[in-house]
C-alpha cells in the first residue's frame, strides 16, 4: 500500500518534471508516440473481425473469390499497419538518442553548478550516480519513462473493443482471463522489487568502478601510474569492485528465476482455460464456429493487452523510481545560502574577515581557528605559512566555494552570503594550485566562453576582435608570447592531445603561465595567485613578478607563497599558522618581530638561497 503510494507519487513527479521540458524540446516525438498508439490499438482487430468472416465462408458458401478479398485485405491492412509502426518505431529510435543527450546535458550542467562543497560529500556524490545510471539504461531515459505510458493508453484501446466482443458472446471468459492475470501482476510485482533493491546497493559500487575505469584510462595520471607500477592495482581493485557488480547481478538473477517460471506457468494455465472453457461452449452449441474462432483470438488479445497493461504499469512504477533519482539530484538541497543582492560594480570594495572559523564538511578538524582580516581596493596581501597552515582554505572560503562554519565575511559591510552567487563569482579571477586547463585551444581556455553570445551581427564581431587583441596582451603578460608565435596554428592551438594530434602537452610552467593568462583576461576585481609561481623557472618567475604591479595594478590581490622574498612586492603580508593570522604587517615590519615566525621563515629562507 505504503509501496504503492509512493509509486503514484514518483510517476507524478516524474512526469511533472520531464513532460513540459521534453514537449518543449521535441514536439514531434509525442506526435509520432500517439501515431503508434492508434497503430497499435487497431492491429489486434484486423484479425479478431477478419478470421471469423473466412470461417464462416469456409463453412457456409465457400466463395473462392470473397475469401480471397478478405485475405487480401487483411494482408494489406497488416502490410500498412506494419511499415506505419515501423517508421514510428525508427523516428521514436532516433527521438530516444536526442533525448538522452539532451537530459545528459541538462545533468552536467547541474552537476558543473552543484554547490563545490557537495562534491565532496559521499551522499551527493552517490545521488549523482544515481541521476545517471537511473535516467539511462535503468530506465531508458525519456522514452523509457514515456513508453508505458502509451502503451497503456494503447491497451486500453484495445481492450476496449475486446471486452465488448468477449461479453456479448461468452462473459465468463473474462473471469478466467482476469484471475491469471491477477496472479501475474502480483509475481511480477516481486521481481520488480528484487531489481530496485539491487539497483540501490550497486550506486557506490557503480562509482567505484567508474572512478577506477576513469583514473586507469585518463592519460593525465598516465606518468604517476607507469612510474609507480599503479596498473596492477588499479586493475586488481577494479577487478574486486566489478566482482561485487558481477555477484549482485547473478544473484538477482537466481532469486528472479523461480518468479520467471512462475510468469511462463501463468501463460499456460491461462492457455489451457481458454480452450477448455470457449471449445466446450462449441461443442455443446451455444455458439458457432466463427464465433468461437473470433473469441479465441480476442481471449488471447484481451489477456496480451490486460497483461500488458498490468505489466506497462508496473514497469513504468520501476522506471519512474529510476528516474526520480535524476529529479532528486536536479532538486538536491543547496548548502550554500544565496542572496539576491548586486553588487556594486562602481565603488571600492572592500573585503572583511571577522572572527572565521572553518571545519572541511565531514571533518571535526577545526582548518581555520577565528581569521581577521580586512582587505581593501588596490590592496596587495601575501599570505605565507607553512603547509597545511590553511591558507588555501581561507581563498576556497573567501570565493565562496565553501561556507564558515562560524564567523562571517564581508563585502562592503553586507554579508557574501546576501549577494548573488554569480555576480560575485565574479568578482574573483584564481589561479589555484590545482588549476586544470581543458583539450580545448588555447584561446578558449582563455576566453572560456565568456564573450560568446553576448550580442549578435556586427557587434559579435567587434567582440570578438577585441577578444582577440585582449588574448594576445594577456598571453604576453604572462611571458607566452613567443611560445604562442612558434606554434603553426597560435592561439588556436589546441591542449593537449587528447582530441587533436597537433595539439601540444605544456610544460608545468607554460600550463601555469596559461592559467595565470586565464585570470587575466577575467580581469577580475580581485586576483588571486596560490604558488603561481611554483612550477616557472626562474626568469620566468622574475618576468612576473616584475610586470606583477602592473598586471593587479588598482585591484585586490591576493597571493600566496612560499618563496617569501617575492612577498616583498605586497603591501602587506598576513603569516598564517594553525588557521590564523599570527603577525601581520610591511615585510619590514615582519622581519624585525624577534622571534617571530615570519623572521624565522625568512631568516631560514635567505640562509638556504643566499648561503
Ligand atoms: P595550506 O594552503 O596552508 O597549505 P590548506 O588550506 O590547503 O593549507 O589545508 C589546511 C588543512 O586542511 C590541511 O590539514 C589539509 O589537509 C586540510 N584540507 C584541505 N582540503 C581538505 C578537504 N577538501 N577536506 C578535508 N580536509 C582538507
Amino acid at each position: 500500500m505504503e509501496k504503492n503510494k509512493k509509486d503514484k507519487g514518483n510517476i507524478r513527479k516524474i512526469y511533472k518534471y520531464f513532460l513540459p521540458s521534453a514537449f518543449q524540446k521535441y514536439k514531434g516525438y509525442f506526435f509520432v508516440r500517439f501515431g503508434l498508439l492508434l497503430v497499435n490499438s487497431i492491429r489486434p482487430f484486423v484479425n479478431i473481425l477478419a478470421l471469423p468472416m473466412i470461417v464462416d465462408e469456409l463453412l457456409g458458401n465457400r466463395n473462392f473469390e470473397r475469401i480471397m478479398h478478405i485475405v487480401i485485405f487483411i494482408i494489406a491492412t497488416e502490410f500498412l499497419l506494419g511499415i506505419l509502426g515501423g517508421l514510428f518505431g525508427n523516428l521514436i529510435e532516433r527521438y530516444t538518442t536526442k533525448f538522452e543527450n539532451y537530459y545528459k546535458m541538462v545533468l552536467s550542467k547541474r552537476i558543473m553548478e552543484l554547490d563545490f562543497q557537495l562534491t565532496e560529500d559521499k551522499k551527493a556524490l552517490d545521488q549523482i550516480e544515481a541521476a545517471k545510471t537511473g535516467m539511462s539504461w535503468y530506465s531508458g531515459g525519456l522514452n523509457g519513462i514515456v513508453e508505458p505510458l502509451f502503451n497503456m493508453a494503447s491497451s486500453a484501446l484495445t481492450l476496449a473493443g475486446v471486452t465488448a466482443i468477449i461479453v456479448t458472446s461468452a462473459p465468463l471468459l473474462l473471469v478466467v482471463i482476469l484471475v491469471i492475470l491477477l496472479f501475474a501482476g502480483y509475481v511480477n510485482a516481486k521481481r520488480n522489487v528484487i531489481e530496485q533493491k539491487f539497483f540501490a546497493e550497486l550506486s557506490k559500487e557503480n562509482r567505484i568502478t567508474g572512478y577506477m575505469g576513469w583514473h586507469l584510462t585518463n592519460f593525465k595520471y598516465g606518468k604517476d601510474i607507469r612510474l609507480y607500477a599503479a596498473k596492477e592495482m588499479m586493475v586488481e581493485k577494479w577487478n574486486y569492485h566489478q566482482g561485487i557488480i558481477n555477484e549482485n547481478w547473478s544473484g538477482m538473477g537466481v532469486k528472479q528465476l523461480p518468479l520467471e517460471l512462475l510468469l511462463a506457468l501463468s501463460d499456460v494455465v491461462r492457455d489451457f482455460g481458454s480452450y477448455f472453457y470457449v471449445g466446450a461452449l462449441a461443442i455443446f452449441g451455444k455458439i458457432s464456429i466463427a464465433t468461437c474462432t473470433q473469441l479465441f483470438s480476442a481471449s488471447g488479445t484481451f489477456y496480451n493487452s490486460m497483461r500488458m497493461l498490468v505489466m506497462n504499469y508496473q514497469e513504468l512504477c520501476k522506471r519512474a523510481n529510476y528516474a526520480y533519482e535524476y529529479v532528486k539530484f536536479m532538486d538536491y538541497p543547496a548548502v550554500m545560502q544565496k542572496g539576491d543582492r548586486h553588487i556594486d560594480k562602481d565603488r571600492e570594495h572592500i573585503f572583511e574577515l571577522r572572527d572565521v572559523h572553518f571545519s572541511y564538511p565531514g571533518s571535526d578538524v577545526s582548518v581555520l581557528n577565528g581569521v581577521n582580516l580586512t582587505l581593501h581596493k588596490g590592496e596587495h596581501l601575501a599570505v605565507v605559512g607553512l603547509n597545511g597552515a590553511g591558507k588555501t582554505t581561507l581563498i576556497k572560503l573567501l570565493c565562496r566555494l565553501y561556507e564558515p562554519t562560524s564567523g562571517e565575511i564581508l563585502l562592503d559591510g553586507v554579508n557574501i552570503t546576501q549577494y548573488d552567487y554569480d555576480e560575485y563569482m565574479e568578482l574573483f579571477a584564481p589561479v589555484f594550485q590545482d588549476f586544470q586547463l581543458f583539450a580545448f585551444s588555447m584561446k578558449e581556455n582563455l576566453v572560456m566562453g565568456r564573450e560568446a553570445d553576448a550580442k549578435g551581427g556586427d557587434a559579435k564581431e567587434t567582440d570578438a576582435k577585441e577578444a582577440d587583441a585582449k588574448v594576445a596582451d594577456v598571453l604576453t603578460k604572462a611571458g607566452l608570447a613567443e611560445k604562442i608565435a612558434s606554434l603553426p596554428n597560435g592561439v588556436e592551438t589546441v591542449v593537449y592531445k587528447h582530441f587533436d594530434s597537433e595539439g601540444i602537452e605544456p610544460s608545468g610552467g607554460e600550463q601555469q603561465k596559461l592559467a595565470i593568462a586565464r585570470a587575466l583576461y577575467k580581469d577580475a576585481p580581485v586576483v588571486i595567485l596560490d604558488e603561481p609561481t611554483a612550477a616557472l623557472d626562474p626568469m620566468a618567475e622574475y618576468e612576473i613578478y616584475r610586470q606583477f604591479e602592473e598586471l593587479v595594478k588598482g585591484k585586490i590581490a591576493i597571493y600566496i607563497s612560499h618563496r617569501l622574498s617575492s612577498c616583498q612586492f605586497c603591501d602587506r603580508i598576513a603569516v598564517f599558522s594553525e588557521g590564523a593570522v599570527k603577525e601581520y604587517g610591511t615585510h619590514e615590519e615582519l622581519v624585525n618581530i624577534e622571534g617571530g615566525l615570519y623572521a624565522e621563515m625568512f631568516g631560514a629562507q635567505a640562509q638556504y638561497y643566499y648561503g
